[in-house]
């Protein structure tokens, strides 16, 4: 099956100053720093790490909002432009974006129907009557009642202002929908439902995910493949099965290890990071996760390891898990 989302060595490194000298001394920050990736058609990848790892940057990346420093991102067969013109335009209506905080991503001025059917507004498709049919017909599919159609959207609960954003992403058909970190506002009594919803929608509409998380235990319930990231850089790939039952690459233990019981593998014990929370402006050299793991050698602190096979379909950037080339 060809790819639907194809991102390739995609970097984005922003000039920042750090403290020293008088105004300070030039630096790069590295965001983003080589992710390649595919999603297939209906399927989802859900993107794993700690906050900061790169994965909101990713996110924006694959959407057109942020030019890359390098590297392409291709979509349907087409390149996704670095610019806002027509042609990214028309692609947006195929892939969209679902984000953290619904109330945030809602005009509190407008009631909720009027929201959902407004990329049918933009983009001039069908009558205002067959907008509205369509965008009471969506919300009816996605769980909210008709009741609630003509309210705003600080009437609505949390849970229910997640389904509006829903609806309103999928208004326009999109092929793809990029979920930035969706439940984690929600209270924890309605991640489920939401969860549950984004699995039923991809069922009914064949929509792929590209399914950000700081939350292991809900990528794993998503996704068709996970891919674990650090400091910028994807460090262990594979199917959710096996990265959970057998995590190969030494962050990706600790991560499993994270997950709070009843959910998390038998014979995981927690394993405590030590050191301090990444700094991608100062990435340590060789392998960035070597100031916080337990098997680093000298080799860890001056080769940077590559993402490579492991066999059993799964992929990692370890030297303990493949021969020693420098990225
Ligand atoms: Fe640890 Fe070395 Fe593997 Fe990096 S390359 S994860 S430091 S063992």
């Amino acid at each position: 099956m060809s790819a639907l989302l194809e991102v390739d060595s995609l970097v984005r490194h922003y000039p920042v100053r750090i403290p020293g000298g008088l105004f300070g001394q030039p630096a790069t920050l590295r965001a983003v720093d080589g992710v390649s990736f595919a999603v297939s058609p209906g399927k989802t990848l859900g993107l794993v790490g700690e906050s900061g790892c790169g994965k909101s940057t990713t996110a924006k990346l694959v959407l057109g909002l942020l030019p890359p420093t390098a590297g392409a991102v291709r979509f349907e067969g087409g390149h996704v432009p670095a610019r806002r013109n027509a042609e990214w335009r028309a692609l947006r209506q195929r892939m969209q974006m679902v984000y953290q905080d619904p109330l945030g991503a809602l005009d509190r001025r407008l009631p909720v129907v009027a929201q959902v059917m407004e990329p049918l507004t933009v983009f001039k498709i069908g009558t205002p009557a067959e907008r509205r049919e369509k965008a009471r017909d969506l919300m009816a599919a996605v769980g909210l009642t008709p009741h609630l159609f003509e309210r705003f959207p600080h009437e609505l609960s949390g849970g229910q202002r997640q389904r509006v954003v829903l609806a309103r992403a999928l208004i326009l058909e999109p092929s793809l929908l990029v979920c930035d970190e969706p439940i984690s506002a929600l209270d924890v009594s309605i991640q489920a439902q939401v969860i549950n919803l984004l699995l039923d929608l991809q069922d009914r509409f064949g929509v792929a995910f590209l399914f950000i998380s700081h939350d292991l235990k809900v990528v794993r319930q998503v996704s068709h493949e996970v891919a674990v990231m650090y400091l910028g850089r994807i460090v262990e790939q594979g199917e959710p099965e096996k990265l959970f039952h057998e995590p190969a690459h030494p962050y990706t233990k600790a991560l499993v290890s994270a997950i709070p019981s009843p959910w998390r593998q038998e014979g995981y014990e927690r394993i405590v990071l030590q050191g301090d929370p990444p700094n991608p402006v100062q990435v340590p050299s060789g392998c960035a996760f070597h100031p916080r793991c337990a098997y680093a050698t000298a080799a860890c602190r001056e080769v940077r390891p590559v993402l490579a096979d492991i066999g059993d379909g799964r992929k990692a950037a370890c030297h303990l898990l493949s021969p020693i080339a420098s990225a």
